[in-house]
């Protein structure tokens, strides 16, 4: 593969200089594969040019004609300018404006052959004119915007970018659409045409799709009998076979992992005997539900084989994941091995910790505690303990992984609230025992394709359902000015003895002002309930004083918590029963089910309020009426997964999620699934060529750099 063009970085490219070099690298493109992966965001069809006299206000047309005169116009706004040029065809002549991009006049003139590709509108009274048109001067230079020393190409500008289905790009840094049509077209021509294609042979027979060549030309620049609609849904074959290739690709990868982990032997295997049954159901409080005893029999089986469980524990908020961790905890313990129970937050660390302290009450099991806060005296007494195997059960935020820690028998690593790490820090983890089993936990659902991507090499339990007697939660929806009915909500609901939260948001870019917001919030709360206990949380709070807030809202003490997102993370309080959402407009769907979830954890009834601020977008109002409408956890994530797109699902790009090239999780949906099972099939069976594996490796490699396969 060593004369292969697709391997070679962009540069190879004839135009493509160091500049442009580093701003496609910036955008994740560094092959000429990477870019020939890079579909077009949209097709147009300048195959057809229209006479101008058949041109009316409304279309989008594509026309062809010479420029009689072209300058800078005179504007009365000051400092606005406008750019047009006259074009005249056999049928008729039409004005094109480029409002603002003075610098035409260096490139558009006066008996230059020119095409106009835009929206025709309706100009004064005196005709018509096409606006701010995407152009190409018609020479055999290249001529495009600031493309000055790409030089020219010699098939000529014509037949790339005008009469024809043309692809557009978005721009990339100073690599404007039409260079890079250029380049595509460069490189397509370079590329050989039996080369290498990771698709195996039997599904592109049986999919009747084209080889990897055909593929990429077609998806590029297809031909001129290609229906429009279906280039711009992404939904040709040519089209299909590359999101298809991606994903087999990418998941190729995963099975290669998963079946690599497979072959690796751990040092502690547990046993699970009558004894450990025994011990199990003595901590247990109440009946586990079919779906957690189901989950729980998944664990406990991959404890006892020979190679490291990576397993996924999905359920809904609620739905009762610490409990079953906890009991997988207790099989490891009884085998004589220790156990880390990883939180993101130090508020959910120490609520873990009271929350197993007193389900091992009377218990022979040593836990502890191991945060950032914890003090240095108190570390260096811990850390050796672990290290000698005197503590069983260490509960701890990210401080366990990033400090030197040593375990003398670590065997289960349990990591709740997988949101908040990557697959890098999944990883660290692992290292510090022995292969230990790991098992991570959801905050909240994760859709199918995301968990496919994300997670593809880890096997997943799903909880299904809540545990019974939960009051359903009443959601509503209430603009800012009706403010009052739900102090008014308030009022009744402490003086029923409830407690309740008011969330604010905190975004992390105007961190300082929503904090103020936050404290205002507080403060007015506080006046307008002067019979009430009011705090407020937040997460610039040194620890103890979040805990001691956070204690006395627990014990009952507080009226009114008034909190930033950091209770977002599985905070138990069942006597809050009324939770008012600021801003709601402001949250992603996920984060808003994950804050509901923290009421309606008692026996009595509880109310969402969603106070939203006018104007709100249509994304915003579909968030929150699909609150208003399910309290499902699985639905929710795939709504807000069509809402926001993979990208933003988990809020922040540190979840490590690769970014696919071509492949889109929404849209793409069927033929990730295919990719997932072929993948899976074909490693298992070892049917992949050596050829397909390194390729495979290779791009890994490349595009998820940390991450490595096999
Ligand atoms: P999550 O899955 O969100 O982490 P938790 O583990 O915090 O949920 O459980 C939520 C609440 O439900 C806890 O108070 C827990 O004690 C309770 N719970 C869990 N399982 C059951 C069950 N089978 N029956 C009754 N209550 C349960
Ligand atoms: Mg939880």
């Amino acid at each position: 593969m060593a004369e292969d063009v697709l391997q070679m970085p962009l540069q190879f490219l004839k135009g493509v200089g160091p500049r442009k070099a580093a701003d496609l690298k910036k955008a994740g493109l560094n092959t000429v594969e990477d870019l020939l992966f890079r579909f077009p965001r949209r097709y147009e069809d300048r195959s057809r040019m229209q006479a101008i006299i058949s041109l009316r206000p409304g279309m989008t047309a594509a026309i062809s004609g010479t420029v009689l005169n072209a300058g800078l116009a005179p504007t009365r706004r000051p400092g606005f300018k406008l750019f047009s040029a006259l074009v005249q065809d056999d049928s008729g002549q039409i004005l094109a404006v480029w409002p603002n991009q003075a610098f035409l006049k260096d490139v558009i003139k006066s008996q230059q052959r020119i095409v106009l590709f835009g929206k025709v509108e309706i100009w004064g009274s005196r005709g018509l004119q096409i606006t701010d048109p995407e152009f190409e001067i018609v020479k055999d230079q290249g001529s495009a915007i600031g493309d000055q020393g790409s030089g020219g190409e010699d098939q000529g500008d014509a037949q790339l970018h005008t009469g024809r289905i043309v692809p557009v790009y978005e721009r990339t840094g100073s690599v404007t659409t039409n260079m890079q049509r250029r380049f595509v077209w460069q490189a397509l021509n370079q590329v050989a045409d039996d080369g290498f294609d990771p698709v195996p042979d039997d599904i592109l027979k049986r999919e009747r799709w084209p080889n990897r060549k055909t593929a990429l030309w077609q998806s590029h620049f297809p031909s001129a009998d290609t229906a429009v609609d279906d280039l711009n849904a992404f939904a040709t074959l040519a089209q299909r076979r590359i999101v298809f290739e991606d994903f087999f690709v990418f998941q190729t990868g995963l099975a290669l992992r998963r079946h690599e982990n497979a072959q690796v032997r751990k040092g502690l295997v547990s046993k699970v005997d009558d004894r450990i049954r025994q011990c199990a159901r003595a901590v247990l409080p109440f009946k586990l539900t079919e779906g957690q005893r189901d989950a729980l029999a998944e664990i406990v089986a991959d404890m006892q084989r020979a190679w490291p469980m990576q397993r996924l524990l999905q359920g809904d908020v609620g739905a009762g994941k610490t409990i079953v961790a906890l009991l997988a905890a207790i099989v490891a313990m009884e085998n004589g091995y220790q156990v880390a129970f990883m939180a993101p937050t130090e508020i959910l660390a120490e609520q873990h910790y009271r929350t197993i302290v007193k389900a091992l009450d009377g218990k022979p099991y040593r836990v502890a505690l191991l945060t950032g806060r914890v003090t240095a005296a108190t570390r260096r007494d811990l850390l050796p303990a672990i290290e000698r195997g005197d503590i069983n059960l260490i509960v701890g935020t990210q401080a366990l992984i990033q400090q030197h820690v040593n375990f003398k028998s670590l065997a289960l690593a349990v990591i709740d609230e997988q949101h908040r790490f990557g697959v890098v820090q999944r990883g660290t983890l692992a290292a510090k025992g022995a292969n230990p089993d790991v098992l991570v936990m959801t905050a909240t659902p994760i859709p199918r394709t995301l968990a496919l991507t994300e997670c593809g090499d880890m096997e997943v339990s799903v909880i299904r359902g809540l545990p019974p007697g939960r009051q359903p939660i009443k959601t509503m929806i209430k603009a800012d000015a009706r403010r009052d009915e739900v102090y008014a909500m308030m009022r009744d609901e402490v003086r029923r003895g409830r407690q309740v939260y008011v969330i604010y948001p905190l975004v992390e870019d105007s961190e300082k002002i929503d904090l103020k917001a936050a404290t205002a919030m507080s403060e007015q709360i506080t006046r307008i309930f002067p019979e009430f206990t009011v705090a407020l949380l937040h997460g610039r709070m040194k620890g103890d004083e979040k805990e001691a807030v956070m204690h006395r809202f627990t014990r009952g003490e507080l009226h009114i918590l008034v909190s930033t997102t950091v209770v977002e993370v599985g905070v138990d309080v069942p006597n809050a029963t009324l939770m008012v959402i600021e801003h709601a407009e402001r949250f992603g769907l996920s984060q808003l089910h994950q804050l509901r979830g923290r009421i309606g954890r008692g026996q009595h009834a509880s109310t969402c309020v969603l106070l939203y601020q006018a104007p709100w977008t249509d994304d915003a109002r579909a968030r929150l009426k699909a609150m208003v409408e399910t309290s499902d956890g699985f639905v929710i994530a795939e709504k807000d997964l069509q809402l926001r797109g993979p990208g933003d699902f988990f809020g922040t790009r540190q979840s490590g999620l690769p970014t696919l090239r071509a492949g889109d999780l929404n849209r793409d949906a069927d033929l990730l699934e295919r990719a997932y099972e072929e993948a899976r099939a074909r490693v298992e069976a070892g049917t992949l060529t050596t050829a397909q594996q390194d390729y495979v490796r290779s791009v890994w490699q490349r595009q998820f750099g940390l991450i490595t396969v096999g």
